[in-house]
């Protein structure tokens, strides 16, 4: 056990320790301070963020992800948007016009026909133009068109009520949790013979994260008391299942089934999107060739949309639906976030966050790892390095996680902790050393039986005696003290007694010196005592009061037997008995002898004629 606290493990134990000790204390004060949290979590939550806009840019140059096919952005881009508005001499353009586009698609067989274009309630009603979009809209099953939920109240704006087949079922719904953010009281509503008719309508509403960035979508939004689908994730379900969905299935590990495709959900009921890129950015065909093979015009490159899945949005810079995301500043036609989604749902690549347990376990092996790097390792600049490698390693091992298996693990967490780690292991390395040191010290200048310094310290205290007393021209007394009849007296009681007996005497010479004198074990049962400015009549007094002491001492023995002992001093006085320290010793001793000679239990002194 004593071994124990000698080894690395020992000073590990107490790293580890002392990280949880601060772990511990962090967490009691972020529990009991909800502002000091907020501050604390909001730069985690957006540091971590970052991290990951910058993961998924790093993807995209290194690894161009390549998008499905199969979807076909149908832009409003700005050439379109121009001649559009040319042609019919206003903006928005009349909606028959699209109910036309639809019948025109509708000949080459697509997938789906997703408008990402809400078609808004006019105030005066339905006109033929809009008639015509919702005879079109109602004449096929794969026709798909976008609303929006909101939280606006106002006396004028009756939230309505929408028909039961536009909402969603959810089997297993205790699996699925929903963050509140996501529950609306409110929409905007769209031509009301398209609510009420069977067009299928999915929800456009996004959320950002705090720092106005588009990351996660929600595919399933409450409103009312119903669930509805987010507008792409209701045709990914159709198009997945080959029929139209109207009940989701929940997994207890909250993913959402359909077919063989998991779409795994985050806490708040959302998913995280995996980009792909301005560059490996989907088919996209610009509107006005529809329109120009609808004239009849000849079309360069003409797509063949047979199969294709049709997302029709704006990405027209001048018409401002751009949105921010992680991979691109500023301009991201929403429409393709639409697009994204759909990609990540027919390829199952959403990205998916490593649980809190997981979470737990990388930050309390990186604590370790470091831990062991700094324990390991003797040089300072050896273990930086090291730390400084593991935290690249580690930085490149989550950008692979993120780019094979889609997974978010985290990164600023595990970084802190490293600067924390190392920080803390090299104060428990320093504690435990200066500890060490410490001990050592004790070792090499404390006699273990009597626990007075041993005879190396008195050589040393005795010679910077002699130089303190010469530069401050004061005297200074050396006391040397023996056992009487000690031979006798191990002979007599054993070895044990004889040990407890010179513990004991130490005690008594130290009880009875001043706290600046130094009291040694000269060797065997012989004591020293250095009395700084103690003059010889002082020292003389000094020695005698020491003789009665031990004289008038009742000595406990091992086995409880009580006996007496004497002993016999010597005393020299620095400078008039000798002005070195061996002569000092030398003049002392002889005392001692004299003090044997004439009878034991006394203080000799010899007579400086003598
Ligand atoms: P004197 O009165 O002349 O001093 O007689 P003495 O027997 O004490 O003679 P001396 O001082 O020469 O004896 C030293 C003895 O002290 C020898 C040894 O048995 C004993 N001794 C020395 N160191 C220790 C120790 O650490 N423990 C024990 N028990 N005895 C010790
Ligand atoms: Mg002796
Ligand atoms: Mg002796």
């Amino acid at each position: 056990m004593k071994k124990f606290f000698k080894t690395k493990w020992f000073t590990f134990s107490t790293y580890i320790l002392l990280v949880s000790a601060i772990l511990l204390i962090g967490s009691i004060i972020l529990q009991n301070n909800s502002a000091f949290k907020k501050v604390i979590f909001s730069f985690f939550e957006v540091a971590e963020n970052r991290a990951f806009d910058y993961r998924q840019a790093l993807r995209i140059i290194h690894k161009q992800p390549t998008p499905n096919k199969d979807i076909v952005v149908l832009a409003i881009d700005d050439a379109s948007f121009e001649m559009l508005w040319d042609k019919y001499g206003k903006w928005p353009i009349p909606r028959e016009v699209y109910g036309n586009i639809i019948d025109h698609l509708e000949k080459s067989n697509p997938q789906a026909l997703i408008f990402d274009l809400m078609f808004i309630k006019s105030m005066k009603g339905e006109d033929e133009s809009d008639k015509t979009l919702v005879n079109a809209m109602n004449k096929y099953k794969n026709v798909y068109t976008a609303m929006n939920f909101d939280n606006q109240t106002s006396d004028v704006r009756i939230p309505a009520s929408l028909p039961d087949r536009l909402a969603l079922k959810i089997e297993n719904s205790e699996h699925f949790k929903l963050n509140k953010k996501y529950n609306y009281s409110n929409c905007r509503p769209i031509l009301n013979s398209l609510v009420n008719g069977k067009v299928n309508i999915g929800m456009t509403n996004v959320f950002r994260s705090n720092d106005g960035i588009i990351r996660k979508i929600a595919p399933i939004l409450k409103y009312k008391d119903g669930y509805y689908p987010y507008l792409s994730f209701g045709a990914g379900c159709d198009y997945l299942s080959g029929e139209k969905v109207t009940e989701i299935k929940i997994d207890n590990k909250s993913n959402i089934l359909i077919h063989d495709t998991k779409i795994p959900l985050t806490k708040d009921g959302d998913t995280i999107l995996n980009w792909y890129g301005i560059s490996g950015t989907h088919t996209i065909y610009p509107l006005y060739k529809v329109v120009h093979e609808m004239e009849g015009k000849a079309v360069e490159n003409p797509l063949d949309f047979k199969d294709k899945i049709i997302i029709i949005g704006t990405t027209a810079m001048s018409l401002h639906d751009t949105k921010s995301v992680p991979i691109q500043e500023g301009v991201y036609p929403g429409v393709e976030v639409h697009a994204t989604f759909f990609n990540n749902m027919l390829d199952g690549n959403f990205i998916k966050q490593s649980s809190v347990t997981t979470n737990i376990i990388i930050i309390f092996s990186v604590i370790a790892i470091i831990g062991t790097i700094v324990m390991l390792t003797s040089s300072t600049f050896i273990a930086l390095l090291s730390t400084i490698l593991f935290t690249i390693a580690y930085l490149f091992t989550s950008y692979y996680v993120m780019e094979i298996f889609n997974l978010w693990i985290p990164v600023v967490l595990p970084s802190i902790s490293i600067i924390l780690a190392f920080a803390l292991s090299y104060l428990t390395k320093y504690l435990i050393k200066s500890r060490d040191f410490e001990y050592q010290y004790k070792l090499a200048t404390i006699d273990g039986l009597t626990e007075l310094y041993n005879h190396r310290y008195f050589q040393e205290s005795l010679k910077k005696q002699i130089e303190i007393a010469r530069r401050y021209e004061q005297p200074f007394s050396l006391i040397i003290t023996d056992i009487d009849f000690f031979k006798k007296f191990n002979d007599t009681y054993g070895h044990q007694s004889g040990d407890a007996v010179l513990k004991q005497v130490a005690q008594i010479l130290k009880k009875n010196s001043r706290n600046t004198d130094f009291v040694c074990r000269y060797g065997g049962e012989e004591m020293s005592i250095i009395l700084p400015n103690t003059n010889a009549n002082e020292v003389s007094l000094h020695a005698n009061r020491l003789l009665k002491a031990i004289e008038e001492n009742e000595f406990i023995l091992n086995n409880n037997v009580k006996t007496n002992v004497t002993i016999s001093v010597g005393v020299a006085t620095f400078p008039e008995d000798a002005d070195n320290a061996q002569d000092l010793i030398e003049y002392a001793d002889k005392g001692l002898y004299y003090a044997k000679e004439n009878g034991r239990n006394q203080v000799g002194k010899i007579e400086k004629n003598i």
